[in-house]
């Protein structure tokens, strides 16, 4: 039987690079791979990217990001995002980053993390000195504000398709929605609509773990992580100065949970805040053009994690907002569950089934913030 027929090198169906998944993650690759001048198809089985890439706060975060590599990825993926936002139409929404400490335990944090290089450029402001500066946090209880300028925020629901469209209009990459890729043995890229031909593919499918490469990715022993969301609206005029966080960021983000003042924090929001701490309850606000508040999150792991969001969780969100806000009212009006694959051991996965493939799988709640810098880590050793 006579195999697959692709057209010639110039035809159509024949590309330099085709990336499968149309996420932040496969669209960092595209970009990445456009800029070197090399002919680009992005694959996607939706209509439209509607995956963990457009349900995530937009938050571009740098400090407390692990430290090595995926501090610096989200360094230069903050670059990255600065240079093409106004050239693709996207709103940098806010800036910079407001961490509230309202235990001294959290405060011994921030202090401990201020003396790391990746407190390089931030400040730490007594609650008095940050109340006056940010009117909008409730600090009267605060100890102390950890304020960072490297943080940038976007509308994730509309960046991801200006994203496509100006990769489409200004990099001529071909964007091939609703197909699903079934197989890649590469350069063949099987689909529902036919066979391409990629030199190179790069797989960036998410949480579709028991897919392509399916035996590959097993054995990172991933599992997957549901976060509960909320969007809320406050009383007109409110205005946020920047990204908000308090204590409970500092038992989840690496850049903060690993370092050795964080074990008395962690053992005193156990006392205090187990129910959160249970259900992976931390607080991040940010804030859109209409003044809504993007709030969350949550986090429960599993292997077929359920799409029921549970009361109980977006209650104490909302507690923890109110209290770190002086918010007049709170009224939500959407919610949402968003999905990550999750790994024990490393944020990312990257791995080579050959020489001319790669699987690219953000494996923490980062990729947003990475994406860009994994894609040119990438394509520098490839
Ligand atoms: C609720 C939530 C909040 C988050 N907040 C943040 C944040 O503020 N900052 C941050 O940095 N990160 C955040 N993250 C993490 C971040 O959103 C993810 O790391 C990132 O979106 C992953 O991008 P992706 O392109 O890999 O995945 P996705 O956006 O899920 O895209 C993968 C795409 O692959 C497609 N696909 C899968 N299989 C196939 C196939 N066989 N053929 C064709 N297409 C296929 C899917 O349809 C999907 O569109 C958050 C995540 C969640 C869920």
């Amino acid at each position: 039987m006579p195999g697959p027929q692709f057209s010639s090198s110039n035809s159509k169906d024949s590309f330099d690079v085709i990336v499968v998944g149309a996420g932040i993650v496969g669209m960092a690759h595209a970009y990445t791979a456009a800029q070197r001048g090399l002919k680009v198809c992005v694959v996607e089985r939706d209509a439209a990217c509607i995956g963990a890439s457009i349900r995530n706060f937009g938050f571009i975060t740098i400090t407390g990001q692990a430290r090595g590599d995926t501090w610096r990825r989200a360094m230069h993926a903050r670059e990255v995002w600065q240079h093409i936002a106004p050239q693709a139409g996207i709103d940098i929404v806010h800036r910079n980053l407001w961490l509230a400490a309202y235990r001294r335990e959290a405060h011994d944090v921030l202090e401990a993390f201020m003396r790391t290089p990746m407190g390089q450029g931030c400040e730490l402001l007594d609650a008095v000195d940050a109340q006056a500066k940010a009117p909008a946090l409730s600090l009267a209880d605060a100890c102390s504000v950890l304020f960072s300028p490297h943080e940038l925020r976007v509308e994730s629901r509309t960046a991801i398709g200006l994203l496509a469209k100006w990769l489409a209009d200004v990099h001529s990459v071909v964007f091939r929605f609703g197909e699903t890729v079934h197989e890649v043995e590469t350069p063949r890229v099987r689909t529902s609509r036919g066979t391409l031909r990629g030199e190179r593919v790069v797989v960036c499918t998410n949480t579709d773990l028991h897919g392509l490469f399916a035996e590959r990715i097993a054995a990172y022993e991933l599992t997957l992580c549901r976060l509960q969301m909320l969007r809320v609206k406050p009383e007109a005029g409110f205005r946020l100065p920047g990204s908000v966080m308090m204590d409970l960021s500092l038992v989840r983000y690496e850049g903060y949970s690993t370092l050795p003042e964080a074990a008395a924090l962690r053992a005193r929001l156990r006392e205090e805040e187990d129910a959160s701490l249970a259900r992976g309850i931390h607080l991040i606000v940010v804030q859109s053009a209409d003044g809504s508040l993007v709030v969350g999150d949550s986090h429960h792991y599993g292997d077929a994690p359920e799409p029921f969001a549970m009361e109980e969780v977006d209650q104490l969100i909302l507690r923890h907002l109110r209290s770190t806000l002086n918010l007049e009212t709170a009224q939500v009006t959407e919610r949402w569950t968003g999905v990550y694959p999750s790994s024990k051991s490393a944020p990312c996965v990257i791995d080579a089934p050959d020489d001319a493939t790669r699987v690219v799988l953000v494996t923490s709640g980062t990729g947003a913030s990475t994406g860009f810098g994994i894609a040119h880590d990438v394509f520098e050793t490839w």
